[in-house]
C-alpha cells in the first residue's frame, strides 16, 4: 500500500508459511509472505510492513547462503545467512560417519567452515574410541573440538563460548549427544522461549517449530540456530561430480586420476581406486569414507533423474 515504509527485520522461527520477526528494537511479530517470492527462512533478513497486528514480508534480502533439508519428496530449504556449522556429536551414543560426512559435505557446498564437538570427554573409554574414529577427519582438516557439556559446566567450554562469539552458528547434531545441553546452558530460558515461539506460530496449538533462533547475549551479537533432524541433510542441490572435492580425502588423491571427469567409481588410472585398494600412508582414503562416497554418488545420481 502506498505510504506505508518498509520496516527492516530478522527471521527468528518459522512454521508453514508463517515466521517470527523480530525488529531491531527487538519486538517480535508473526508475518505472512506476499506472494513466493517472499517466502522467509530462519536467519533471513526481510522488509516488511505492518497490517492490523501482523505483518507481511514484502521482500527477502539477498542470502549469503542457504541450508537445506530432505523431506519424503523433496528438499527444502530451512535457515540461510550463517557464520558457521557447529556439528555436536558425543562419546555416546556412537556417531554415524554417514551423517557426519553428509552435514559436513552440506557445509563445504556453501562454503562454511563446519566445526565438529565431540561432547561427553567425561566418558573415557568410549570418548577415546570416538576420538579415534575422527583421526581422519582431523586430518584432513576438519576441527575437531572435545569437550564435556556435564564436567566443563557454567557457561560452557571456554573453547566453544570463544568459537561462538559474534557468530550466527547453526547447531546440528543426533539426538543425544547433548544439544539441548548445549541450548540450555548458553540461552538461559531457552525451553520457556521455544514453547512461546511455537505457540504464538501454531495460534495456540502446542507443537514444535522446526527451525529456531536463539540469541546468546542480550547485545544481540551471538546467535544459535536450532534445527532438528541430522540425518535429514538435504544434498540434492549437489552435483555428483562436485561431491569429490567436497571430501578432502578423495579430493587429494583424485589429482592422480587419468580422466579429468573421473568418477572415481570404476575408471582405469583412478588415483582414489589406486589409494583404496593399496592403502600405504596415513591419511590414507578409509574403506567406510570411500563407501560412502560411492553411496552418495549413487544417490546424487538418482535424483536428477
Ligand atoms: P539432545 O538429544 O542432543 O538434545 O541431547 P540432550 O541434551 O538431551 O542430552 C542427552 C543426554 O546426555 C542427557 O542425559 C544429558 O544429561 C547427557 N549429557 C549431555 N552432555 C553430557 C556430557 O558432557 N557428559 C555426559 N556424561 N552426559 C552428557
Ligand atoms: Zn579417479
Amino acid at each position: 500500500s502506498a505510504g506505508a515504509a518498509l520496516r527492516e527485520g530478522l527471521v527468528v522461527a518459522s512454521h508453514g508459511r508463517h515466521c517470527l520477526v523480530e525488529t531491531p528494537e527487538g519486538e517480535r511479530l508473526i508475518c505472512h509472505p506476499r506472494g513466493k517470492k517472499s517466502q522467509a527462512l530462519v536467519g533471513d533478513r526481510v522488509q516488511w510492513q505492518a497490517s492490523e497486528d501482523e505483518g507481511t514480508i514484502e521482500r527477502v534480502l539477498p542470502r549469503k547462503n542457504l541450508f537445506y533439508r530432505r523431506d519424503e519428496i523433496r528438499t527444502k530449504s530451512f535457515a540461510a545467512n550463517l557464520d558457521q556449522v557447529l556439528i555436536l556429536i558425543a562419546a555416546e551414543p556412537e556417531f554415524s560417519e554417514t551423517q557426519l560426512t553428509r552435514a559436513l559435505i552440506a557445509a563445504g557446498a556453501e562454503r562454511i567452515t563446519p566445526v565438529i564437538a565431540l561432547n561427553k570427554s567425561d566418558l573415557a573409554v568410549p570418548f577415546e574410541r570416538a576420538w579415534k574414529r575422527l583421526a581422519p577427519y582431523r586430518r584432513m582438516g576438519y576441527r575437531v573440538l572435545p569437550m564435556s557439556l556435564k564436567a566443563d559446566g557454567g557457561s560452557g567450554p571456554a573453547e566453544l563460548t570463544e568459537l561462538l562469539a559474534g557468530k550466527v552458528t547453526l547447531v546440528l547434531g543426533p539426538s543425544g549427544a547433548g544439544k539441548s545441553t548445549l541450548i540450555n546452558l548458553l540461552v538461559p530460558g531457552a525451553r520457556a522461549l521455544t514453547g512461546e515461539i511455537s505457540q504464538a506460530l501454531n495460534s495456540g496449538k502446542h507443537t514444535t517449530t522446526s527451525t529456531t533462533w536463539y540469541w546468546v547475549d542480550p547485545a544481540r551479537t551471538t546467535a544459535l540456530i536450532d534445527s532438528p533432524g541430522f540425518q535429514e541433510f538435504g544434498l540434492h542441490h549437489i552435483e555428483p561430480m562436485q561431491l569429490a572435492h567436497l571430501m578432502p580425502d578423495i579430493a587429494a588423491q583424485a589429482t592422480d586420476c587419468k580422466f579429468y571427469n573421473c568418477t572415481h567409481l570404476h575408471e582405469p588410472g583412478c588415483g582414489v581406486i589406486a589409494q583404496v585398494e593399496s592403502p600405504t600412508h596415513e591419511g590414507a582414503i578409509s574403506a567406510s569414507r570411500y563407501r560412502i562416497y560411492g553411496e552418495l554418488f549413487a544417490e546424487l545420481s538418482q535424483s536428477r533423474y
